[in-house]
């Protein structure tokens, strides 16, 4: 199991969100009415932009959106502005449109780095909004190139909370269970035990089941059920447990071991739930505490 390291992941969301909001000001205006990201663009370094209007580099690390505004004011960057605003192009001539009005609409296409940078920010924005882990962010993002490989199909996608919760509850999360059963009636298979407390204060107790998946070459932990209890004292565990097994058909023979904390519910030397099952269903039962 892996263990967060929360020091550097509450460094990390700080850095997060204040790129998020750093890149966010690009959309916003300076103290001349520009639209930030008209003259801005990112750089492949960390700290620095690039000012299109001065060609120079712009260094923004630690200041944040003042070093934007603060760029925008100088007298350079304004002379560079004006003359770029007051020149008409032939081709904008043509169009009887003035520099001015292209740049509030500034439809030029944005440099690789930048729109990287865009992302990056939408990708950290949406961790931190829906207090994500930090762990998702490469799934996040091979999600996001998966499912953009087919764009019509994605233009016409929509789900709603309900609907996301229909198809987890009997459509993906039936499919996964009957698939572990199977392996279960073909493969030995481990048991972890834990009684919880839910946010509606009811007593959960989650039964995982750990085995060898052939498929993945290794030992994998699925989630297999989560029993709302009405007392979690060791008969009532033992028999929510042998319900579970024996009404999906598995053999007892293949079930090795239990897991379990270690409260006397659950390990006691004559009623625990490990001796319960010993003795009435498994006495192949691995004692693994020694
Ligand atoms: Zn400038």
């Amino acid at each position: 199991m892996k263990f967060l390291n929360i020091n550097s992941d509450i460094i990390q969301l700080e850095e997060g969100v204040r790129n998020a909001f750093r890149w966010n000001w690009i959309e916003r205006r300076d103290g001349n009415g520009d639209t930030i990201g008209t003259w801005c663009k990112k750089i492949n370094v960390a700290g620095q932009a690039y000012c299109v209007f001065c060609n120079s580099l712009l260094k923004y690390g630690g200041e944040g959106f003042k070093a934007f505004t603060n760029h925008s004011k100088t007298v350079t960057h304004i002379k560079y502005s004006k003359c770029i605003r007051h020149s008409i192009t032939l081709s904008n001539y043509a169009n009887s449109k003035n520099t001015d009005d292209l740049l509030e609409t500034d439809a030029r296409p944005l440099d690789i780095v930048t729109r990287k940078a865009h992302q990056e920010v939408l990708i950290t924005s949406f961790i931190a909004e829906n207090s994500l882990s930090f762990n998702v962010a490469p799934n996040l993002i091979e999600l996001c190139k998966q499912l953009s490989r087919d764009q019509t199909a994605l233009n016409s996608l929509e789900m709603s909370r309900t609907t996301a919760c229909y198809k987890m509850k009997y459509k993906l999360a039936k499919t996964i269970k009957e698939n572990i059963i199977k392996t279960l009636k073909e493969t030995p298979f481990s048991l972890n035990l834990d009684e919880s407390t839910s946010n509606a204060k009811e007593s959960i107790l989650a039964i995982l089941v750990q085995f060898y998946d052939n498929n993945q070459n290794e030992v994998v932990v699925h989630h297999f059920a989560s029993l709302k209890m009405e007392s979690c004292n060791s008969e009532a565990v033992f028999k929510a447990v042998v319900n579970t097994i024996e009404d999906n058909n598995i053999p007892w023979a293949n079930l090795i071991s239990v897991l379990m904390n270690s409260c006397n519910t659950m390990h006691g030397e004559k009623k625990g739930v490990e001796t319960r099952l010993r003795s009435n269903k498994a006495p192949h039962l691995l004692d693994i505490d020694g």
